[in-house]
């Protein structure tokens, strides 16, 4: 067995609470959107699966961490070392990896940044600006939010304050590096990109 260290990051608790703070304040849309799909980005818990392996996993940012006890008993804790997967050339060490336990259960309050975000992604384009786009990731569900876009037009106020968290993230060279890698694969894949913001 090794151990290996906890990734670096410029980032502060203190900042990372200012920014869940911010992101508290707002919401997608006027409703709970988990009304509309069964809370399908919230329904790949261990719980509900015939196989707990299967559980969907969120990767946390850099000191993003330092938000949690890493004895929440709604989570399961996992690490892997950077090198091992595809992250950025400047990410090292440990990259901690949860999965929420209990189908559609967390404190709302430390729902990780990939939670709050959804379902947009930050993605710089050729220019080198910084957009929210609609995630383009292949997801094992449908969100309405991305498949009925015109009908349910996320809220100003949640887009302004997701972007105005991205652009703090990437004070972080790390988070910046993470985002520029995703934005080159979405380029060169041609994934279909929708811009936001
Ligand atoms: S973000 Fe999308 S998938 Fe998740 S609860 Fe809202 S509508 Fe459903
Ligand atoms: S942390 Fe909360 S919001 Fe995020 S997937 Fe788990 S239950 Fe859903």
């Amino acid at each position: 067995m090794y151990y290996y260290i906890v990734m670096r990051s410029i980032l502060s608790k203190f900042e990372y609470e200012d920014i869940f703070r911010m992101l508290d304040e707002v919401s997608p849309l006027d409703i709970d959107c988990g009304t509309l799909c069964n809370a399908a980005c919230c329904s790949c818990a261990q719980d509900v699966l015939d196989d707990p392996e299967e559980a969907l996993g969120i990767y946390l940012l850099p000191g993003e961490d330092k938000l949690y006890s890493h004895n929440e008993e709604w989570l399961v804790w996992d690490t892997c070392r950077a090198r091992d997967y595809d992250f950025p050339k400047s990410w090292h060490g440990k990259v901690f990896f949860l999965t929420c336990k209990a189908n559609c259960f967390c404190e709302r309050e430390l729902r990780p940044m990939q939670c709050r975000t959804f379902p947009l992604q930050p993605h710089i384009d050729e220019d080198g600006s910084l957009h929210l786009i609609y995630d383009t990731n292949e997801l094992p569900y449908v969100c309405p939010l991305i498949e009925e876009r015109d009908k349910y037009p996320l809220n100003e106020d949640f887009i302004k304050a997701t972007f105005k968290a991205w652009k703090y993230l990437m004070r972080e060279p790390k988070i910046a590096d993470l985002i520029k890698m995703d934005s080159q694969y979405r380029i060169e894949d041609e994934d279909e990109i929708i811009i936001v913001y």
